[in-house]
């Protein structure tokens, strides 16, 4: 994984120890002593990572994190605290000014690495969680306001809940949050909402000198559709900084020293759950984003550009199944005259009703769009001819024996329609075969017009 590493160190055989490691594990490098240069360094070289000596007494590198996490543009930049006495207190205070990571003095280089690697892994999802969401805002999509509600969702997870009492007091305590503990055979049985979780938090301190059932387990909740989204914090033994490795390697967010405080866990698990929460937020914005390019905002229906990607795939369906596919157009009839006698909103709200008439009347699995102005497309899947002229019947008569109100002051209006239905017959797997069946109907409901309208008529292809 190639990336950029800032390291921040006044002592230079430390920057120079440091840098040969980085770039032996092929990463772009820059050293620097100060935080006035790493500022410069910063601006204009955007790291993806910064290792951070924290123990330096000359330069307030605290202040530095924190700055770093308060500024948009620095914000997600991964930030590694090194040099750090081992104490929780210490390290305490390095998570709270912004590091993602603390490990203390002397470091370990396969933790250091893992570390890294983890911490890349998390930004390049960010980063591209955020280009997508900026994709679906530059066209046009607004942005999700909901912020982060309910409560966190978190699991201890543990074969033997009544040896976990005093880690699951200290978590609820901190989080002020109800915490499952579950075995973790029953999670990955469970299915849905009941899977779902924001934090996973894991003993393996405690676990005899195998670790091999626990690594299986990192790996697959990492791995299952229901828990894959979820964070995991991993209670790791302090001597065994090669465990914590590998605990990172196998999709663990954070490795935590068994020695940590009530405090620390704590910290350590916020971070967790509040970038699981911003990276769900991220990704609604981005699904209903997909969800606008494909739905008609007035009515909610479906849009054209929906229609024409479904359709297909419905022509390849009945072409596999053998079962026929209707389609029919419907359009509303003088609808330019309900606009000029009682205005273009009254206009769209018989568009509305009559949207909501079309869709509460058909099957689940029938597809109803509105195809532009007063014109809607229903296609139904495995219908008959016969079907389908019931259908098409029983809409019109929605329409045409229920006027529509208008509003407290207005009589209500009568509105009719005309439908033009087309059968697919054999549909064949040449490309545009859909459109031609749509042109069939489109003549259909031109029929239906000339003959007078409120009127249905089938194309001659289905008579
Ligand atoms: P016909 O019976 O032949 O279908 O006549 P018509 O008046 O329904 O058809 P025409 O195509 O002449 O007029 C359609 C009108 O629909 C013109 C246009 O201003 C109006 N229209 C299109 N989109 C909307 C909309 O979103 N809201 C409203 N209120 N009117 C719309
Ligand atoms: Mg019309
Ligand atoms: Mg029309």
């Amino acid at each position: 994984m190639p990336g950029r590493i800032l390291i921040i160190d006044t002592v230079a055989t430390n920057r120079i120890v440091l840098k040969v490691k980085m770039i032996a594990a092929q990463f772009v490098v820059d050293a620097c002593s100060s935080k006035a240069e790493a500022i410069r360094i910063i601006a204009a070289n955007k790291p993806d990572l910064i290792l951070v000596n924290l123990s330096d007494a000359t330069e307030d590198q605290h202040s530095l994190c924190h700055d770093l996490r308060r500024t948009p543009e620095t914000a997600a930049i991964a930030i590694i605290a090194v040099g750090v006495a081992d104490t929780s207190r210490a390290r305490f205070a390095a998570l709270d000014a912004g590091a993602d990571d603390v490990l203390p003095h002397p470091v370990n280089d396969a933790l250091l690495l893992a570390s890294i690697r983890s911490l890349l892994r998390v930004r390049s999802t960010s980063q591209e969680l955020f280009l997508r969401e900026s994709t679906s805002r530059a066209l046009g999509f607004e942005e999700q306001k909901n912020g982060f509600d309910g409560a966190a969702k978190v699991a201890v997870l543990t074969p033997n809940p009544a040896v976990e009492n005093s880690l699951v007091a200290q978590l609820s305590a901190g989080l002020r949050s109800t915490i499952n503990v579950l075995p973790p055979a029953d999670l990955l049985k469970s299915e849905g909402e009941d899977a779902a979780h924001d934090l996973f938090v894991i003993n393996a301190a405690e676990a005899d000198s195998s670790h091999s059932w626990l690594f299986g387990l990192v790996s697959d909740l990492r791995s299952r559709a229901q828990t894959r989204l979820a964070t995991q914090l991993v209670l790791v033994p302090k001597d065994k900084p090669e465990v914590a490795a590998m605990f990172l390697d196998l999709g663990a967010d954070d490795v935590v020293p068994d020695t940590c405080d009530a405090a620390e866990l704590t910290l350590r698990a916020k971070k967790l759950i509040t970038r699981k929460r911003q990276h769900d937020k991220l990704r609604d914005t981005v699904r209903s984003g997909l969800n606008a390019a494909v739905t008609d905002p007035l009515t909610g229906l479906f849009n054209r550009r929906y229609v024409d990607s479904h359709l297909a795939r419905l022509a390849e369906q009945s072409r596999k199944s053998g079962r026929e596919l209707a389609v029919m157009m419907i359009d509303i009839d003088h609808f330019k005259t309900i606009n000029d006698t009682y205005g273009h909103a009254a206009g769209d709200n018989v568009l509305v009703q009559i949207s909501n008439r079309l869709r509460e009347n058909l099957r689940a699995i029938d597809l109803v769009a509105r195809m532009g102005g007063e014109e809607f497309l229903v296609a139904m899947p495995g219908a008959s001819v016969k079907d389908a002229r019931l259908t098409a019947d029983r809409l019109r008569a929605l329409v045409n024996t229920t006027p529509f109100a208008l509003g407290d002051d207005q009589p209500a209006i009568k509105v009719t329609v005309s439908v033009g239905v087309a059968m697919s017959g054999q549909i064949s797997a040449e490309r545009g075969a859909m459109s031609k069946i749509c042109n069939q109907a489109d003549q259909a409901l031109y029929a239906a017009k000339s003959a007078g309208r409120d009127q249905v008529a089938m194309s001659k292809s289905a008579a």
